[in-house]
């Protein structure tokens, strides 16, 4: 028997909850009826408690029978046992229960968020976040995905404040000092997706999507920065009810700012919470960047009401049915709304995140066992989000949007108001297209990793092979490894050829080891992953590659540069090209002007400046200098009339590069000079240059610079501004000040939303690492209980920042000697990508030191 997971002789089909927080004390009483439908005759009941205490329980029936129940909490199962005298007979129940909790501190089930009003009052307010398994904190009940049923609740509140939940108020009244506000039905769903939120609360005027009211609440004061958010919600709820071609399921749409939120943002059916950052934006102010985010998380979440909400997951190892869906559906969209912001390029820095884990011996399956609900909590991570979302896409390109839809629509129509497997899917998918997927699928979906794709000239062809990528030949000993080295894939390919005619483009399926296409007479080139969307990387021999960086910049698309550069860098670290060929083939991309191909060049010079020792690092400055300079002296420091978005972003990443990692003094003097200017005049910076102004003024940065950052970390009016100037503070180098910030991420002064992000970021400086880890070490047991589970395992990440052989053996010491487990694979993906950093160190640093030595 699975001690995790509820027996299911007896199900629930409606809840009645009646909920009276109290934010002074920070703990809750609660009264519930629960209906029931009784299979077997049992004398004993299961379900789902933590962190309460059950005063009284009791079953009764319509058939006037009555029984109370003796109670025993399991709190390491997180289970209640109810005891009956004798046999409860099949058939309808209603199960009552009096309770009573705490309002914690942690960011979950129920708990408190606290808050500056416009007055710099201190304020709190009480919000839910149930998703996995939490919601057992807040009421008794049967929480797991399969157990869907009807949600009525009642919140019991001071008369000053305002209640949110999933449904439309359905009555409000006074009982004696106290507001009691009743909800509408919900659909039938499950129990991680109720949500309630309790505080002095403002809300905008609704906008109107078809019958279905949208608002932005938040807390008071901010509601100015709810415009875009607004927008990007209604944007995005109209696109989906038009791609799923049903309604809305729920019957209104509140999206909430939370001042204290663990992850981006919620999907509650009706009731989406998010941190501020994710939906609250002063468009005047911010960059592309951080619109961006909020466009993504609102469109993501609204993708959630129907994949996940109407239809769900049967059970967690499944859970990337809703998040790739969610993921794949936001860049749809988001790119439908802004096409100039060109999402599906971006989305390559996406799939480059999922590679970088998926090529490790320790990734797991897209779809991958869950027990424990630690092993929930795990799933959340870039292979169900990322990969699962590049699957996604490979799928529609390879299906056609249009038979991919239809297949979605199916799927949905067929389980709506229920639950699903990834079977269902596949088989909805397979009935739109008139052919099977399965076999194709399961490759992607049931094996760890991903294919890498050789391509060689023989004769008149071109050879395309498969092979597992993996960074290291062998697993290493600390690793349990997933899945085999000889997996093969059924891998979709595009390729394009260069001919005298035009371009032909080549669709083939690559399942066994090895494919042969005919070259076209004349061909110039062969482009191989056309489009970008395949989920593999691809090594050219070095007359090909020859031939595709000669069409650099323009002759391939943005992201197929931008698969070339991030392919090429995988097999550096994977060790099967030497890092100073890719250092020149960076060298050639001086020309280019795209975003994210600049992101995929700057992320291998950060994770080099990680791994060469101190001495090294004025050649890396000059090197980065050489290659970035030119493209800052041609955008220059204002934007042009005419220009786009991505190219005023690409303006504040460039000079952030060289201001930071080029350490370039005259940069950094304009900067200052600037940084100046925009406090007199804040239209003085273009808004997608001020934050890497702020981040070189850091990097550069004295104790009064450091005071100065605080204070304006402190008193910003803006979520956006708030983070810059508060990753700002793990952006210095003197040790002193960083002692300072670390000293801040425990103190109370940085939320515990953030400070483990902050954590992360000092651990992963090459300034602060050293400290940022002793400092780890030392404070691990506060961290612990301070930090929501999902912040501390997430500030682990930043392990992989401490790439020399020493700290890598104190990492594996620390680890081992605390027994830390994170539930899934989490911490031995943290372990095997600090190997091959560390590996990249040892194998490469005497020739990247002599490389470099030319440019310092
Ligand atoms: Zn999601």
């Amino acid at each position: 028997m699975d001690l995790y997971r509820l027996p299911r002789h007896v199900v629930p089909t409606r809840y009645e909850i009646r909920l009276e927080p109290d934010l002074v004390t920070a703990s809750f009483t609660g009264v519930e009826t629960i209906a029931l439908t009784v299979s077997e005759p049992t004398t004993e009941i299961v379900l789902n408690a933590a962190e309460l205490s059950v005063t009284d329980a009791w079953l009764e029936s319509d058939r006037g029978e009555r029984a109370r129940a003796t109670v025993a909490l399991e709190e390491s199962l997180e289970r209640c046992r109810l005891t009956f005298p004798s046999s409860i007979a099949p058939g309808q129940w209603r199960l009552r229960l009096a309770f009573t909790g705490i309002l914690n501190d942690k960011l979950r089930g129920f708990y408190r968020s606290s808050y500056k009003d416009a007055a710099g009052v201190s304020r709190t307010l009480a919000a839910t976040q149930f998703e996995a398994t939490d919601a057992r904190r807040a009421f008794p009940c049967w929480d797991e995905p399969g157990f869907k049923a009807v949600f009525a609740s009642t919140l019991v509140i001071d008369p000053a404040l305002t209640a949110v939940s999933n449904t439309r108020i359905a009555s409000e009244r006074r009982e004696g000092t106290r507001k009691v506000i009743t909800f509408a039905d919900t659909i039938k769903m499950s129990t991680y997706l109720v949500a309630f939120v309790v505080g002095e609360l403002e809300s905008t005027n609704p906008v109107s999507v078809g019958r279905t009211p949208l608002r932005v609440w938040c807390v008071p004061s901010k509601v100015k920065l709810a415009a875009f958010g607004q927008e990007v919600g209604a944007a995005s709820l109209r696109f989906f009810e038009e791609y799923y071609g049903l309604p809305y399921p729920g019957d209104k749409l509140d999206l909430l700012a939370i001042p204290d939120f663990a992850a981006g943002a919620m999907e509650n059916l009706g009731a989406i919470t998010f941190r501020e950052t994710a939906l609250l934006v002063d468009e005047r102010q911010a960059t592309h960047a951080e619109q961006e985010r909020v466009a993504d998380v609102v469109a993501h979440e609204n993708a959630h009401m129907w994949f996940g909400d109407l239809v769900t997951m049967s059970w967690w190892n499944g859970i990337w049915l809703n998040e790739a869906f969610a993921t794949f559906m936001e860049m749809l969209a988001v790119d439908a709304w802004k096409p100039e912001w060109r999402r599906w390029t971006t989305f390559g820095v996406s799939r480059a995140a999922a590679f970088a884990v998926d090529g490790l011996w320790s990734t797991r399956p897209i779809e991958f066992e869950v027990r424990a609900p630690r092993d929930a909590d795990a799933m959340f991570d870039v292979l169900t989000y990322e990969k699962g979302a590049s699957v996604l896409r490979m799928l529609e390109q390879y299906l056609g949007p249009d038979l991919f839809r239809a297949g979605v629509r199916g799927y949905l129509r067929e389980h709506a108001y229920a639950n699903a497997d990834t079977a269902d899917l596949w088989a909805a998918l397979g009935n739109a297209a008139h052919t099977p997927i399965n076999a194709m699928m399961d490759g992607w979906i049931l094996k760890p990793g991903f294919p890498l794709v050789s391509a060689r000239r023989d004769g008149g062809d071109l050879v395309l092979t498969q092979q597992r990528f993996t960074y290291r030949p062998d697993p290493p000993p600390f690793v349990t490894p997933s899945g085999s080295r000889d997996q093969r894939w059924q891998i979709p390919i595009q390729v394009r050829f260069g001919t005298p005619s035009g371009e032909r483009l080549v669709r083939l399926v690559l399942d066994g080891a090895e494919a042969r296409v005919s070259v076209p007479a004349g061909s110039d080139y062969a482009l191989v992953n056309e489009g970008g969307h395949g989920f593999y990387r691809v090594r050219y021999v070095a007359d090909l590659l020859d031939l595709l960086l000669r069409r650099l910049p323009d002759g391939l698309m943005p992201i197929e540069r931008f698969n070339l550069v991030s392919d090429a860098w995988a097999t550096v670290l994977a060790g099967l090209t030497p890092v100073t060929e890719h250092l020149d083939l960076t060298a050639r991309f001086k020309a280019e002007r795209d975003r994210n191909v600049w992101t995929s060049l700057l992320v291998a010079l950060a994770a080099l400046n990680r791994v060469i020792t101190p001495a090294d690092r004025p050649g890396l400055e000059g090197f980065t200098r050489r290659l970035v300079a030119p493209a800052v002296a041609d955008l220059g420091w204002d934007p042009r009339p005419g220009e786009d978005e991505l190219t005023r972003q690409l303006r504040g990443d460039l000079l952030r590069a060289l201001g930071t990692l080029g350490n370039d003094p005259t940069v950094q003097a304009e900067a200052a000079r600037r940084y100046r200017a925009s406090l007199v005049d804040s239209g003085a910076v273009d808004p997608n240059v001020l934050p890497a102004l702020i981040a070189i003024l850091a990097h550069v940065g004295d104790a009064d610079r450091y005071e100065e950052f605080l204070r304006r970390f402190r008193a910003a009016t803006t979520p956006q501004e708030e983070q810059r100037y508060l990753y700002a503070l793990a952006g210095f180098q003197r040790p002193e000040l960083l002692a300072q910030t670390l000293e801040r991420a425990v103190s109370g002064e940085i939320r515990t939303q953030d400070a483990p992000f902050v954590v992360r970021t000092l651990l992963m400086s090459v300034y602060a690492r050293e400290l940022a880890w002793d400092f780890v070490k030392r404070h691990w047991d506060q961290m612990d209980r301070l930090y929501p589970k999902h912040g501390l395992r997430r500030m682990c990440e930043g392990v992989i920042g401490l790439a020399t052989p020493e700290l890598e053996r104190d990492v594996h010491a620390f680890f081992a000697a605390r027994k830390i487990d994170f539930g899934g694979k989490t911490l031995e993906q943290y372990l095997e990508q600090l190997r091959v950093a560390v590996a990249l160190r040892e194998r490469e640093g005497d020739a990247l030191a002599a490389y470099l030595r030319r440019f310092s």
